[in-house]
C-alpha cells in the first residue's frame, strides 16, 4: 500500500519495536517495584525522560509528565492549569486546535469558563495581531498548536507567547505540538522558551501508539486530572509503561538523526501539490504560502467529494484522508478549512496527503497515476501547467 496518511499515525521504526521488546519480556516488572532486582527499570524511565528532555532543550527530565498520548497532554495540560489555578476563568484557543483542545476547552465553558478563539489568516496562521485584544485579567492560558494537523501550517508559537508573556506572566502557553515534534527543531530554552506545556505523541513520530507527553516547565503551573498511586511526582498517577518511554525516545532520537532527509520529503511533497494542481484546474492548497511542516499538502479538489475520493484512493491500495482522519466519518466540513474562509461545498473537497521520513519517489509516480485515475482528471502532458494557488 502507498501509505501518505502519516499525520494519522506512522509506522513504528525496527530499532524502535527491538528497543522496546525487552520491557515487554524478560524486564516486565512494575517498574515501581521495590524489589531491588527491578530497580533498574524506574532508572531506565528516568534516563529517558532525560535524552528526551535534551533532544528538545529542556532543562529537566523531570519536566517531562508521560502520558498516553496528547489527548491526555492536552487534557491534562488545560484542565489541570484550571484546577490548579481556579480564580483565572478565561481561556484563549486558536480556531485550528485538535479537538482534543477544542472539545476541552468547551468543557470548561459547561463549567462557566469563557472561552475566545484566536482566528486564522486565509492562509491559516493565527492573528497575532487580534491576540492582546482578546487577554482578559483573568485570562488562564493561551493555546495555539506548533504545526496544524490538516495543513502542516507551522504557527508563529514562539513570539506569541513571547507577546503573551509581555502582557502578563502568569498567562499560562500551552502548544500542542504533536505534529511538529521530529519534523522540525523544538527548543524548549531557545525560541519556544516562552513556553509553559508542550503536548507530543509518540505514534506520530514511528513511536507507538499509547505513549506521549506533556512538557510542564512548572510543576505548579497544573494540578493532577488522574488521582491514585502518585507516580510521576503526583502529576500522573497510573503504572508506568518502561516499554512505551523507551519507544517514544528511540523512535525520536533516530528520527532527529536523519531529519536533514526532510528536504528530500519536502521536494517529494512539492512533486507531488504541482503535479495535483497541474491535474486539476480548479484545485489549491490550503496554506500555500504559509510556512508548513515538509510532509503535508492538503489540496482541496473542487467537484471531488472528499470522502469518496479517500474511497477510490483506497480501492487502488492509496491511504490519504479527507481533511482530518479525526473527525472523518462525521461528514461534517473541516472546521480547519472553514477557519480558511473556505465555504462548506469547498471543506468538503479537501484531501491531506501526509508523508514521511520513509516515503519514496517511487510512491509519488504510483500515488500520482492512482489520482489520475480516481480523480478523471487529464494527465499533466496535455493540461497547461499552472502555478500554486
Ligand atoms: N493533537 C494533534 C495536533 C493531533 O494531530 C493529534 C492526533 N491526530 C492529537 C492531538 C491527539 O493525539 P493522540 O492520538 O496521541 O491522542
Amino acid at each position: 500500500m502507498i501509505y501518505f496518511d502519516n499525520n494519522s499515525t506512522t509506522r513504528v521504526f525496527e530499532n524502535t519495536v527491538d528497543a522496546m521488546r525487552p520491557f515487554l519480556t524478560e524486564n516486565f516488572a512494575n517498574p515501581a517495584s521495590a524489589i531491588a532486582q527491578f530497580r533498574g527499570i524506574g532508572k531506565v524511565i528516568c534516563a529517558q525522560k532525560a535524552s528526551l528532555s535534551r533532544a528538545l532543550g529542556a532543562d529537566e527530565a523531570d519536566q517531562f509528565v508521560i502520558t498516553s498520548g496528547a489527548t491526555e497532554s492536552n487534557n491534562l495540560a488545560l484542565l489541570g492549569a484550571a484546577r490548579a489555578n481556579p480564580r483565572r476563568r478565561h481561556v484563549v484557543i486558536s480556531a485550528i486546535e485538535h479537538p482534543s483542545v477544542m472539545e476541552v476547552s468547551e468543557r470548561l465553558r459547561t463549567d462557566g469558563y469563557r472561552l475566545s478563539t484566536l482566528p486564522v489568516s486565509r492562509d491559516g496562521v493565527v492573528d497575532t495581531n487580534a491576540l492582546s485584544g482578546l487577554l482578559c485579567p483573568d485570562t488562564l492560558l493561551v493555546s495555539v498548536m506548533l504545526a496544524n494537523n490538516e495543513t502542516g501550517v507551522i504557527q508563529p508559537l514562539g513570539s506569541l507567547a513571547a507577546d503573551v508573556k509581555k502582557h502578563d506572566p502568569e498567562i499560562l502557553v500551552h502548544g500542542d505540538a504533536t505534529q511538529a515534534v521530529g519534523k522540525i527543531p523544538i527548543d524548549l530554552s531557545g525560541e519556544l522558551a516562552d513556553i509553559d506545556l508542550l503536548s507530543l505523541s509518540a505514534h506520530k513520530f514511528h513511536g507507538p501508539k499509547g505513549t506521549g507527553a506533556l512538557f510542564v516547565r512548572d510543576a505548579g503551573a497544573i494540578a493532577p486530572i488522574l488521582h491514585g498511586g502518585g507516580q510521576q511526582n503526583g502529576l500522573r498517577s497510573g503504572t508506568e509503561n518502561p516499554a512505551g518511554v523507551v519507544g517514544m525516545v528511540t523512535a525520536l532520537l533516530r528520527l532527529l538523526g536523519v531529519s536533514a532527509a526532510y528536504a528530500d520529503v519536502e521536494h517529494l511533497r512539492n512533486r507531488l501539490e504541482a503535479s495535483i494542481l497541474a491535474l486539476h484546474p480548479d484545485a489549491f492548497v490550503l496554506g500555500a504560502s504559509a510556512r508548513r511542516l515538509p510532509t503535508t499538502v492538503n489540496v482541496c479538489l473542487p467537484g471531488i467529494d472528499a470522502e469518496d475520493f479517500v474511497d477510490r484512493m483506497a480501492a487502488r491500495n492509496v491511504a490519504i484522508s479527507a481533511g482530518s482522519a479525526c473527525s472523518y466519518g462525521a461528514r461534517k466540513p473541516s472546521h480547519v478549512a472553514l477557519a480558511h474562509g473556505l465555504t462548506y461545498e469547498q471543506a468538503k473537497c479537501c484531501i491531506r496527503l501526509s508523508l514521511s521520513i520513509e516515503s519514496t519517489g517511487q510512491e509519488v509516480e504510483l500515488f500520482l497515476r492512482a489520482f489520475a485515475e480516481a480523480s478523471g482528471c487529464v494527465p499533466p502532458r496535455s493540461n497547461p501547467r499552472r502555478e500554486t494557488a
